[in-house]
């Protein structure tokens, strides 16, 4: 399988530490649970996650009187799964005349990402069209070119320091014109600015709203899996900004911190819809939390 195959090192690190916790321990006590709250928190399944799995589990153990930690295995994944339910993610766009904004810092993969999904979306005979609104960094119209090519759809962009609203004004004008099914917007995620990023955010989508109010709307924010907690503040200041529809968590390919995906879903409430594994066109895996917890420990 792809997914297991792009988490490795996280599951690596996930089932070598649950095996020593399992197998390890003779009894379910203060020590056993200290242990067992050190190993999410490096596993990246954060603090407030942690401690909810763990307060859950506990209720469990008492309230089925399980005394063997290798008893406890199974209500430790119920436990996980449950803090990470928030009800099926949806993928509508993909079937729907769609305009997906995509958000994220630089460097975190939003360019790949944007590739890949075009990618995928032209795979299922789709019509896709990309704006380059990022018309801060010079580099990144040109970068979304490169992918557009790569996936064989067109790219609306500006010159360089134009307003990213006229651009977006300009591809919806296109993708209505050419009766595109998903135009997928690159924008600038100049975080250290919230201000800015606000009000050009606010700009955008009010342009979309008047413009294409027929269109499903989706906002997905990518991040960077390799930053850990990082990632996960990331989305919790994006998510400030503007609202988010999804999350797209990449490089997990290249990381031991792939329990982010547990910490940032559950605390959030925002479903991950795609992990990127590789840097490869082909590396964007719909994500699945049921399949995600099971490949941490199986
Ligand atoms: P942007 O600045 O956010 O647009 O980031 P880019 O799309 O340019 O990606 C930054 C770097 O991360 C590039 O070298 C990509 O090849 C790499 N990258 C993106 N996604 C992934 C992924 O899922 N796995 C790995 N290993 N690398 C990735």
């Amino acid at each position: 399988k792809r997914l297991l195959a792009g988490l490795t090192k996280t599951r690596d690190n996930f089932v070598k530490n649950m095996d020593y916790i399992f197998r390890g321990f003779t009894n379910i006590d203060d020590e056993f649970y200290e242990e067992l709250e050190e190993i999410l928190i490096m596993g990246d399944i954060g603090v407030t996650t942690t401690e909810n799995i763990l307060e859950d589990l506990k209720r469990k153990v008492k309230e089925q009187k399980i005394k063997e930690p290798a008893e406890c295995k199974e209500l430790l994944i119920e436990s996980i799964r449950q803090q990470m339910d928030i009800g099926e993610a949806a993928y509508e766009f993909e079937n729907r005349t769609s305009v997906v904004l995509v958000v994220g810092v630089n460097g975190v993969g939003k360019t790949t990402t944007i590739g890949k999904l075009a990618a995928k979306l032209r795979a299922q005979n789709k019509k896709v069209l990309l704006a380059a609104a990022d018309t801060f960094r010079a580099a990144a119209g040109q970068q979304l070119k490169e992918w557009a090519n790569r996936s064989q759809v067109d790219m609306i962009g500006g010159q360089e320091g134009s307003d990213p609203a006229s651009v977006v004004y300009d591809a919806v004008s296109a993708a209505k014109a050419r009766g595109c099914d998903v135009l997928l917007i690159d924008t600038a995620g100049r975080l250290h600015n919230k201000k800015n990023l606000m009000e050009e955010l606010r700009k955008i989508n009010n342009i979309v709203d008047r413009e294409f109010p027929e269109a499903y709307r989706e906002t997905l924010v990518v991040l960077d899996g390799t930053t850990g907690q990082n990632a996960l503040n990331q989305a919790k200041e994006f998510s400030e900004v503007t609202d988010l529809s999804g999350i797209v968590l990449t490089k997990l390919d290249g990381t031991a911190k792939g329990g982010i995906a547990v910490a940032i879903q559950a605390e959030l409430g925002i479903p991950v819809k795609y992990i990127g594994v590789g840097e490869s066109i082909e590396d964007l895996e719909k994500f699945n939390a049921e399949e995600f917890v099971n490949a941490l420990f199986y």
